[in-house]
């Protein structure tokens, strides 16, 4: 049913084997670097850096969160084929590897990072620059590599085949029509510097995600563990749970404990929502694993929090934005911990950490908030200039959010 699940005949041998300079990967990547440096830097502008931000975001969302990790990676969803076809299309345009080639080097990372040693290019086991240069520029041939098979449906399928082949040339149809509506300039902030950031990007939360960082379980007896990278969790769309996905690496939802933020998981609930996405994996489907031992007392898939009417909400805002009262601010402090809470809610409103809690919430006057609209008021309480302003860009966002999930609930 979920294939987190390896096929692989030959157990082979995951520890012996070198590492060489890649030509094609490390051109690859230079290339795009040289061209967004030189190429940003001529033409850099607030609208083409707007572009950047928003095609990046589309191609990790989409492509590689929804497409090309949860679903031809791990198979934690379904959905009609040309939507999977669309998402892993756009997940191509990470810039990483063709379709194929990316689940093989995933499968051998999974297979090698379970064994009780391996190659510490396999495990980001490296200090970070030298990890930089290997994970960036170089592979790894492995004397004796495991000889892992990809299911049918995957390896037979035509579509993934062809963009297999040809995965550095789909980087050109997005190009060209960025060229006709803007010019070069398009063309390096909406591809080259997409590539370049998701590329290196990827690499330094792999880096982080099996170095530093806190943890719910260890896999006992594995070469290395995963490790939440908590501050990244909005950067990458919920992946940077990496610990949690050691741990149910078929689950299609990475936020798993309460307060762990997971984008790629609200755009599958939506999906749902809309009758485009069904029969989605979570953790509690998976069968038990006798090598998870679980390190903290972190409530595994607590319930959702109620979720409050967008006018009941706002009517909660206004009431605390406007009468200065002792406001409480109680939170799972799972992405955002304590003292960055501190940080953004200033001195004036207590922060009180409650791991159960599935949101924020924010108490003051007889009123509570819950969410990112409490987050949002509490730092426009804060009396602290940046705080406040930034306060101002995400208060909107934070209704927005509250609306969708009130309509989607
Ligand atoms: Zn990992
Ligand atoms: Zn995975």
């Amino acid at each position: 049913m979920h294939s987190d699940r390896i096929t692989h005949i030959d157990e082979g041998n995951v520890l012996r084997g070198t590492v060489r300079w890649s030509p094609a990967k490390s051109l690859w990547i230079t290339a795009m670097a040289i061209t967004s440096i030189v190429g940003g830097y001529l033409t850099f502008s607030w609208s083409n850096l707007l572009l950047f931000t928003g095609a990046t975001a589309f191609v990790l969302l989409f492509g590689h969160t929804l497409g090309s990790h949860r679903k031809l990676i791990h198979d934690s969803y379904q959905c009609p084929k040309w939507l999977e076809y669309a998402l892993v299309y756009a997940g191509v345009q990470v810039g990483l590897a063709g379709p194929l080639g990316l689940r093989l080097q995933h499968d051998l990372r999974d297979h090698a990072q379970r064994q009780p040693d391996c190659h510490p290019y396999l495990r980001h086991g490296q200090p970070l620059l030298a990890d930089g240069w290997w994970q960036l520029h170089c592979e790894l041939a492995l004397a004796q590599p495991p000889a892992l098979t990809l299911p049918d449906a995957v390896a037979h399928d035509r579509f993934y085949r062809f963009l297999e082949r040809t995965w550095m040339l789909q980087q050109l149809p997005p190009a060209l029509a960025l060229y006709a509506f803007g010019g070069w300039p398009f063309v390096v902030w909406g591809v080259c510097a997409g590539i370049t950031a998701s590329v290196t990007g990827h690499w330094l939360i792999g880096y982080f995600a099996h170095n530093h960082g806190p943890m719910h379980n260890e896999i006992t007896g594995a070469a290395v563990q995963g490790h939440n990278v908590r501050l990244a969790s909005l950067i990458t769309l919920g992946e940077s749970w990496h610990n949690n996905h050691h741990a149910f690496p078929g689950s299609a939802r990475l936020g798993l404990y309460p307060g762990e933020w997971d984008p790629g998981w609200w755009t599958l609930a939506l999906l749902r929502r809309c009758g485009l996405v069904w029969d989605i994996i979570q953790a509690h489907d998976l069968p038990a694993r006798p090598e998870r031992l679980a390190l903290d007392a972190a409530v595994l898939n607590a319930p959702e929090a109620p979720v409050q009417s967008l006018r009941q909400t706002l009517r909660d805002c206004f009431a605390m934005a406007r009468r200065p009262v002792a406001l409480q601010l109680s939170s799972p402090c799972a992405t955002l911990p304590a003292w960055a809470l501190r940080r953004l809610a200033g001195d004036n409103i207590s922060i009180l950490a409650t791991p159960g809690q599935r949101r924020m919430q924010l108490q003051g006057g007889g009123v509570t908030l819950v969410g990112l609209p409490a987050l949002a008021i509490a730092m426009l309480q804060s009396r602290r200039t940046v705080a406040a302003s930034a306060a101002l860009v995400l208060l909107p966002l934070a209704l927005a959010g509250e609306a969708v999930r009130g309509r989607f609930a």
